[in-house]
């Protein structure tokens, strides 16, 4: 009789704790996955990036346990009508798994709980995915955090010590039974292979993971503290989605640097650290909160006369990236190509939707969850809102990002806005961020037609910072 390892967000073989216990019994593992395709009120389908991504890691998931002499099996539908049907071929009485705190995580496995707990098979839940248990660290008063800093106060001696564990085998496998097709899922897109700008920038999956751990701890960590502003060069680790996927556990991340730590400069580590914190933040937040994926965390916000549409111009020129910004629009761009946009220029983008053009956080959410690769429901609502500033401990509202001075700051030669915005490529930096102020001869001699090659601004940033502080006041009645 099989012990099931049931893989979702952690498809890794190291340092997954879920895996590790079903080894120690001693019985043959059976390793599963489920594309849930259906499921509680809270169920959102994947997001065309994620399930570009999604491929890959499958993919090299089972190539990592075909090595190993076993095999993934893929089903298909609602988690507990799945996992029903696999108990009923293989007589399995053990299901292991990672511990979710997503909304539609939580309802699945709840409903997986009662079915299994009903037919008294064990459905044993580790931890794995954070670095904490979002129920277990609370404020005095026996709250959960709203903010930050004695969040990671109280966080940090927690976690100090958290130990990876190596998995050496052995392995030992059930005969596995019939497996759906990988291909079969559609994951990835045919006509038009929007994704065939992402193979480039990624590896999908374990070992892809560990090279860009490794590659940031040699490359990037030793100037990460300013390093990480600079959009035009590879500042940060791009562990994103791999943390997203579990292809590397948090765990795995903080002993690595706490490992090289002692030889870099404190500033480097300990900014990367408050990162990594900020993602246990972010979902200590939708653990308590599930509710912040779609509602302002600060119900004054209700009252802000957002624009609803999901179709309106506005948005439109946005996701195109033809803002006429080219911060802006070369952020849109990069998400757009390779599936990832600079943290720097998330919070440009998202604080330019939001405020700029007064177009609602959610119609900016939907947008990343769908062409991120590293799309997290937790750190993009938590970060979508604080962008807004209707999040918990989120930036004032009258923080509106200047495109072109924080473009003129954190990409001062223009090379980020030269790769991701070929028309602007041969203006030379005191234009490139602002190319309405290049003389005539100047924009001719760039190539640059501005109104037809490359839009105008679409508002103007004084008055559309005004006329969003106004609403701002209206809002608290001021
Ligand atoms: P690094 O700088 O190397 O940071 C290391 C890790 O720390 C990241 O991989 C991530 O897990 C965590 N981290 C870093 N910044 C943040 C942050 N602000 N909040 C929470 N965790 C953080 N991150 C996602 O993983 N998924 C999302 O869907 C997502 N949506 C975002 C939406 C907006 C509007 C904004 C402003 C930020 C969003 N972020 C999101 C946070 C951040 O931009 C990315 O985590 C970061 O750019 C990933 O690149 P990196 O791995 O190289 O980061």
């Amino acid at each position: 009789v099989p012990v099931l390892v049931l893989f979702r967000n952690d498809l890794r073989l190291e340092d997954n704790q879920a895996l590790l216990a079903a080894q120690r019994t001693g019985a043959p593992i059976l390793c599963v996955y489920v594309h849930e395709t259906e499921g509680g009120s809270a169920f959102r389908p994947l997001g065309g990036a994620s399930r570009w991504w999604l491929h890959h890691s499958l993919a090299a998931l089972s190539a990592a346990i075909a090595n190993k002499g076993g095999a993934l099996v893929l089903r298909s539908g609602r988690l507990v009508s799945a996992i029903e049907a696999l108990i009923a071929e293989t007589g399995a009485r053990h299901v292991h798994a990672t511990r979710r705190f997503d909304p539609a995580g939580r309802q699945a496995d709840e409903e997986l709980a009662d079915a299994l707990a009903a037919s008294d098979i064990a459905f044993e839940r580790h931890d794995g995915f954070l670095l904490h248990d979002p129920s277990s660290i609370r404020t005095s008063s026996d709250r959960h955090y709203s903010v930050f800093s004695p969040f990671a106060r109280k966080l940090i001696p927690v976690i100090q010590d958290a130990q990876p564990e190596a998995n050496d085998g052995p392995f030992h496998f059930f005969d596995p039974p019939q497996s759906d097709d990988l291909s079969t899922y559609g994951f990835l897109p045919t006509s038009p292979n929007w994704a065939a700008g992402f193979a480039p920038h990624w590896q999908p999956g374990e070992v892809g993971a560990q090279k860009s751990l490794e590659r940031f701890l040699t490359d990037a960590l030793d100037d990460y503290a300013t390093g990480r502003d600079r959009p035009a060069v590879q500042g940060t680790s791009r562990l994103s989605p791999h943390l997203a996927f579990g292809e590397i556990g948090p765990r795995q991340v903080w002993r690595a640097i706490e490992t090289v730590g002692p030889q870099k400069t404190g500033r480097d580590v300990t900014t990367f650290q408050r990162e990594i914190v900020f993602r246990e933040f972010a979902w200590q937040l939708l653990a308590n909160r599930p509710e912040m994926t779609w509602d302002n965390i600060d119900g004054r916000f209700d009252r802000f006369p957002w624009d609803e549409d999901p179709n309106g111009a506005p948005l439109r020129a946005w996701r195109k990236g033809r803002t006429g910004y080219p911060i802006v629009d070369a952020g849109m761009r990069q998400l757009w190509q390779t599936g990832w946009m600079h943290n720097r220029v998330r919070m440009i983008v998202a604080s330019f939707l939001t405020k700029h053009l007064m177009v609602h956080w959610k119609r900016g959410e939907e947008w990343f969850h769908d062409t991120l690769i590293d799309f997290d429901p937790a750190n993009n609502a938590f970060n979508w809102q604080w962008t807004a500033g209707s999040g918990a401990d989120a930036a004032p509202f009258f923080r509106i990002f200047a495109p072109v001075t924080q473009g003129r700051k954190f990409d001062s030669e223009g090379n980020y806005v030269r790769a991701f915005v070929p028309e602007l490529a041969a203006l030379p930096a005191k234009f490139i961020h602002a190319p309405w102020e290049a003389p005539d001869d100047v924009l001719s001699e760039a190539g640059v037609k501005l109104g037809s090659d490359y839009p105008r601004p679409m508002v103007d940033h004084s008055v559309a910072r005004e006329r969003a502080l106004d609403a701002f006041k209206a809002m608290k009645g001021d």
